[in-house]
């Protein structure tokens, strides 16, 4: 009788820190690092990076000279949407360091290999893709659509010299649909300017949270970024690609007030801060100081 009771009450505590662990696991964590660069741990504890340009002037974690590469351990893929300095950023050293497997389009992929000795291996597989496809990574868990952006994409070639271009070709520009399983539906623009096509994006995918580019003078100004989030249809709007280098829109609060004018729900992150969600929903964050919530 004891020894039943007993084997019962470990089977209690077992099933509750099954669940506790379950509810922990099914978690979504969205980071900013400044700039365009984000990075998303899915539910299963995959990583993905998007655009890490990791020491751009904003992430304080390169503050004071310090390396945030350093902490970075484990990182799976690492999506590109488009071939500009401040975007492919820190990505050949992050792809050395992880073994993270490259996603962006064949031309971005095979010049980089090529010029910035992005790891080969890691730039050749089936997560290589185009425009207009959908490909499913992570086991199952994360699907991955790219789609249009008009902007444009060079390579920057570090061995350029008398007889080489400082620019070498790097695909068409894109931004991304990132489908999680048990987690949200995130967009990440790139440089993207408005284009109305924006309306077949958000026709298409169920999208929660939209990271649009909001900097403006190479991209969406303040004013048209919001009308793509009201194009793509997101329940949240998230800025980034404004404050990091003269030249490009300094904070966030035009594109604020055009989104409330559209009563769509707006949240600024700041650079270093990470939102979770649970399921499709997002968690309240954490401090009130970090971020500024507007809408629903
Ligand atoms: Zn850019």
């Amino acid at each position: 009788m004891q020894s039943t009771r007993s084997r019962l009450f470990a089977f209690t505590i077992f099933l509750c820190l099954g669940l506790s662990v379950q509810a922990g696991a099914q978690e979504t964590r969205l980071k900013w690092f400044g700039h365009s660069a984000f990075s998303i741990t899915t539910p299963n504890g995959k990583v993905l990076l998007i655009d890490p340009w990791l020491r751009n002037p904003t992430n304080p974690e390169a503050k004071d000279k310090r390396d945030p590469l350093a902490s970075l351990t484990k990182v799976d893929y690492i999506l590109l949407t488009h071939g500009h300095r401040d975007h492919v950023g820190d990505a050949v050293e992050i792809a050395r360091k992880t073994g993270a497997v490259l996603i962006c389009n064949p031309e971005l992929a095979g010049n980089l290999v090529k010029l910035a000795d992005f790891p080969a291996k890691q730039a050749d597989t089936d997560a290589i893709m185009g425009i207009g496809g959908e490909i499913q990574i992570a086991d199952g868990e994360v699907m991955v659509a790219m789609t249009s952006a008009v902007h444009s994409s060079s390579v920057f070639n570090p061995k350029a010299g008398p007889n080489e271009a400082e620019r070498a070709y790097g695909g068409n520009p894109a931004g991304f649909v990132i489908v999680i399983k048990n987690g949200p539906t995130i967009y990440h623009s790139g440089d993207t300017a408005y284009f109305k096509d924006m309306e077949t994006i958000g026709e298409s995918y169920a999208i929660d949270v939209a990271l649009l580019n909001i900097g403006g003078h190479f991209g969406m100004e303040p004013r048209m970024a919001a009308k793509a989030a009201q194009s793509l249809r997101t329940r949240l709007a998230v800025p980034h690609h404004f404050g990091t280098f003269p030249g490009i829109t300094q904070n966030a609060d035009g594109f604020a007030a055009e989104l409330k004018t559209l009563k769509i729900a707006f949240y600024e992150m700041k650079p270093g801060e990470t939102v979770s969600f649970r399921g499709r929903q997002m968690l309240p964050a954490k401090t009130t100081t970090s971020g500024r919530q507007t809408g629903d």
